[in-house]
């Protein structure tokens, strides 16, 4: 086998709304390695057949004919994972689970040994090197799912607010049966910035950095330098943490039952009041939803796949908030700057690609140069957010940059019986 890849070809399922990419590092005739970056997703576009997850993990057994070399799950969010659930040796997880990948990489935030069913003891080092509050965010993390439940269950919202707390909701609720089977599957990698991946010793030839999630230790530097920044996302998870605590081992209830009503016959003048009354009780289960769907996007892992001169960068769904510790560092600015293919981060969200960024990519090009940026989109438009607040996804402005300065290849390409699509970078 070659000491190097001399090709890579990345398949870009069509998974409606979620990521599904299977990298495959070619060595020579019939030398291939597969990692496969996420699998989930929390809905289709119309027309899609049934069967379209379990097409999916066939066709990833026949591609890499029967054996996956790794598995990235980026994070948690089910529009990732939901393809890892087994069924009794029937589900699209037992299908990726019987091609045996030797790893499995996931962030530090997913680590048993952290969580309140630890295998085994935490170690104090692991803790003291990942930060002060590290058990506590893992629990904050696992209560979140409690939260989407209860979000899911709320009644009586108006319908617009109904639409988006439901959206948020299904894809933080827990999907047990994923989150074990990735446990199970194969050896563990559970990474952050600067760690290692374990991917080196399967792919030869190929370095990989890991640019996130940052620990909270590290985290704590970027809070230092930035204190007078309000940071929301932190301030959430301090509460979260503030009410893990009080709840004594006991969940919440954060919307018990005697707050849901019926649907009585309100008198007319009274409408108005019940009406604003569900707007602001809306709002505000929006905005609670809207930032732990957040906090775990900024758990998601950062990879960066370098062969040769050439960069392959995987985000997942990281915000600025997960971005932001490698971003301050030099040595990751130059890596970043000559990226030649970016898996667009959170399905073409506004809140993933930070412009400081897309500033760095030089390789981006109004012109069909022979080394323009590629970039590649899962995504499905009108799933989430709306035009008319700018949160719409893919948001518009920045398909638009892509469109302009990149080859874009977007899952909306795929139609009919297509589903997926292979894009080659050669060395
Ligand atoms: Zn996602």
């Amino acid at each position: 086998m070659a000491s190097a890849p001399k090709s890579v070809t990345i398949r870009t399922y069509q998974v409606g709304f979620g990521d599904c990419f299977l990298v495959s590092f070619s060595y020579g005739p019939k030398s291939e390695k597969h990692i496969l970056v996420d699998f989930g997703s929390t809905g289709f576009p119309k027309r899609v057949p049934k069967s379209r997850m379990m097409d999916i993990a066939h066709d990833i057994k026949k591609r890499t004919n029967g054996k996956l070399h790794a598995v990235v799950a980026t994070h948690r969010h089910r529009d990732h994972i939901s393809g890892f659930a087994t069924a009794k040796g029937k589900g699209t997880g037992d299908v990726i689970r019987s091609l045996k990948p030797a790893l499995v990489v996931q962030p530090w935030t997913e680590d048993p040994k952290l969580g309140p069913k630890a295998t085994g003891p935490a170690g104090k080092d692991r803790v003291r090197k990942l930060g002060a509050g590290t058990l506590k965010q893992i629990a904050a993390l696992g209560l979140m799912h409690e939260v989407a439940q209860q979000t899911l269950a709320a009644r009586n919202l108006p319908r617009d607010v109904r639409r988006e707390v439901q959206f948020l909701g299904e894809s933080n609720i827990q999907n047990r049966s994923a989150v074990d089977n990735l446990a199970m599957m194969a050896k563990n990698s559970y990474v952050f910035c600067g760690s290692k991946s374990g991917l080196e010793k399967v792919l030869p030839g190929v370095k990989v950095s890991v640019l996130g999630p940052p620990t909270l230790k590290q985290t704590g530097t970027i809070k230092k330098q930035r204190s007078s920044d309000p940071d929301e996302f932190w301030q959430f998870q301090a509460s979260v943490a503030r009410l893990a605590a009080s709840a004594d081992g006991e969940i919440p209830m954060l919307f018990p039952r005697h707050v849901k009503s019926r649907g009585p016959a309100f008198p007319v003048n009274a409408r108005w009041l019940v009406y604003h009354a569900r707007m602001t009780r809306g709002e505000q289960l929006l905005q609670i939803v809207r930032s732990l769907d957040q906090e775990m996007n900024n758990t998601s892992v950062i990879l960066l796949f370098q062969i040769g001169k050439k960069k392959l960068l995987f985000p997942g769904d990281a915000q600025i908030e997960n971005w932001q510790f490698a971003l301050q560092q030099k040595k990751y600015r130059s890596l970043l700057s000559s990226v030649n293919l970016y898996k667009v981060g959170h399905h073409g969200s506004r809140n993933a690609t930070p412009k400081s960024l897309w500033k760095l990519f030089k390789n981006k090009s109004e012109r069909k140069t022979s080394n323009r940026l590629l970039s590649l989109m899962s995504t499905m438009e009108g799933k989430h957010g709306d035009v008319h607040s700018h949160t719409e996804v893919p948001r518009e402005t920045l398909v638009h940059e892509l469109q302009r300065n990149s080859d874009l290849f977007t899952t909306q390409q795929l139609q009919g019986k297509q589903f997926f699509h292979d894009t080659v970078v050669t060395f």
